[in-house]
């Protein structure tokens, strides 16, 4: 914690330093709501000629934090980016910045330095453009702004929107139905969406002076389409309100788009933006976002993900992390089956722990998702996938891909055949844990009209032989059994870990997303690899791949395949 003699040694050294000149301590005041003690020295640079006063404070955690620098006042050099209403600069513009904390007066010189380029920058109109991507922070710190969240999507074309009125205050706009917060105690009133699209920008407003409601037509005018104007023209013939409410948005020019709005009230004779109406007052709305355009993620890719459907069968601990790794990657439909329950003795392995509200997996993953993601649509089947196939229940090609998290080799070379041999199949892919942490797979299968599948994996070289089935990718040698008893009434588990779980769920999803993105044209098997230390120290052994590099696995990830099997072998005209 910084004290006062330290902070005292601090300020001589910037004195002698002449970092600011006739530099003064201006509080030492502490602040009882977070209760930090700010210390604060003022002092002044040269900007063109010009004399500026700069506020340095530091908090009691410096020099683990950095000084904050205020100019005073905010438009000391007029209007600039990057000073916000209290002066305060945003000198790091990149949040990795790394000051040597064993030089504090170090940090303050360059935070100083930075400060002046910024003024300087500001001051040639160099840095204007920075007005634009940052529009809303702007937007958001004028005089008398109020705050709203927006569920509109931002199209490139005019519309009529409503406007979610709480008691006598506003709080959403919309475009649609979408029910993410409760509006039952909301009044609804429409209000209208222009995006403005012209090729000059509009920049934000000073902080103390809002455009007048002249300035405010010209923005919109000159920088609407020739919809726009239709669209106006339209408005203009409806019945005006009391209050009326313009949501605009921009593209700025490193192509997001902002948005922010103005509230008009004390309005007669027509709708503000016309020439005849009147208006008593102007109020910036700044808007939050939640649309979905905003929230949802694009899946690491260009390609977006709205409308592909993925099934995951098998919930355990592998699938629970896969079903929320795959949601947060950017899948928005997804359709989760499982009969079981979740157990008392899994609850630390499995990501939803232990649920008495809702027992069943499929049904505890999906309310879980469903709270925390919005706009995401999650189906839950409590059945065996075999009940729901045997059903008719189940159909493969419903999905555009689907993964097997089941952990149960029988029914998973089951629907290895099945996929192979019903019409319109996706792709799939296979994904189980090895015991002791050794590591985890990932096998994709019925891809890119490749060969390559599960079946593949399991087939003998040595067919005459009688032998009990044997995955090939396996890292524990054949014939051994793990399944160990953990109460005496016999229910059996194999030893791993939430964390080797954990990790087979991003190798596994991480193929979904290339298959999704159709980056995978292929059907490799992907495997990692863990340490063997508590596998061996259990009396286990190893298989012979396991002693390969996680190098050459990945080199040979396509060299499992079998021409003659009997799944996905080439298949002759006999
Ligand atoms: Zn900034
Ligand atoms: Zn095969």
């Amino acid at each position: 914690m910084l004290q006062l003699n330290e902070f005292k040694v601090i300020f001589k050294r910037v004195c002698e330093l002449n970092l600011l000149s006739y530099a003064r301590c201006v509080s030492f005041k502490s602040i009882s709501e977070n209760r930090l003690s700010i210390y604060t020295f003022e002092g002044y640079i040269s900007i063109e000629s010009q004399q500026v006063s700069l506020w340095v404070s530091l908090d009691n955690f410096f020099p683990l934090s950095l000084p904050n620098i205020f100019l005073k006042p905010f438009d000391a050099l007029g209007f600039i980016p990057h000073i916000a209403k209290n002066g305060w600069v945003c000198y790091v513009q990149n949040e990795g910045l790394l000051s040597d904390r064993n030089n504090p007066v170090g940090i303050i010189r360059d935070a100083l330095f930075r400060t002046k380029q910024l003024l300087l920058d500001g001051l040639s109109h160099k840095n204007r453009q920075d007005f634009l991507d940052e529009f809303e922070f702007y937007w958001g710190q004028l005089g008398n702004v109020q705050s709203l969240e927006s569920f509109i999507s931002l199209g490139n074309k005019p519309q009529r929107i409503i406007a979610k009125k709480f008691k006598d205050k506003y709080i959403a706009i919309t475009d649609c139905d979408i029910d993410i917060h409760n509006y039952e105690q909301c009044t609804s009133y429409s209000a209208i969406y222009l995006p403005l699209n012209s090729n000059k920008f509009v920049f934000p407003p000073s902080f103390n002076q809002f455009w007048t409601l002249e300035e405010i037509r010209n923005v919109i005018f000159s920088n609407s389409s020739t919809e726009s104007k239709q669209f106006l023209k339209d408005i203009a013939r409806k019945k005006v309100k009391n209050e009326e409410i313009v949501i605009l948005s921009q593209i700025t020019p490193n192509g997001n788009t902002s948005v922010f709005g103005i509230l008009f009230t004390g309005v007669e004779l027509a709708h503000p933006l016309m020439e005849a109406a009147k208006v008593k007052n102007i109020i910036p709305l700044s808007l939050s976002r939640r649309d979905k355009n905003y929230l949802l993620p694009r899946g690491g890719s260009q390609i977006e993900f709205n409308n592909k459907r993925v099934a995951l069968i098998g919930c355990g601990s592998v699938g629970g992390f896969i079903s929320q790794d795959i949601i947060r990657a950017g899948v928005q439909n997804l359709t989760l089956i499982d009969k079981d329950i979740l157990e008392p003795a899994n609850t630390f392995r499995h990501v939803m722990g232990f649920n008495h509200s809702y027992p069943k997996k499929v049904l505890a993953l999906k309310k879980e998702i469903e709270i925390k993601m919005p706009y995401i649509s999650i189906t839950a089947q409590d059945k065996s996938i075999e009940e729901l196939i045997a059903n008719k229940k189940f159909h493969f090609n419903d999905f555009d891909l689907i993964i097997v998290a089941l952990g149960v080799p029988t029914i998973e070379l089951y629907l290895n055949q099945l996929c192979h041999i019903t019409k319109d199949s996706p792709p799939i892919i296979f994904t189980w844990l090895e015991p002791y942490g050794i590591g985890g797979h990932a096998l994709l299968t019925n891809n890119g009209g490749c060969n390559g599948c599960l079946e593949c994996l399991y087939l003998s070289d040595t067919p005459e032989q009688e032998e009990t089935l044997f995955n090939k990718a396996s890292f524990a040698e054949k014939g051994q059994t793990f399944a160990k008893t953990l109460t005496a009434c016999g229910s059996l588990f194999t030893p791993y870990s939430a964390l080797d779980s954990a990790q087979t769920a991003i190798l596994a999803t991480r193929l979904a997303i290339s298959v999704l993105n159709n980056e995978e044209r292929d059907n490799p098997i992907l495997s990692w690899k863990g340490l063997s230390k508590n596998f061996l120290q259990a009396n286990f052994k190893l298989s012979s791949r396991y002693s390969q590099t996680e190098n050459e696995l990945f080199e040979k990830r396509y060299s499992y395949k079998n021409d003659n099997c009997p799944i996905c072998g080439v298949k002759t005209d006999d």
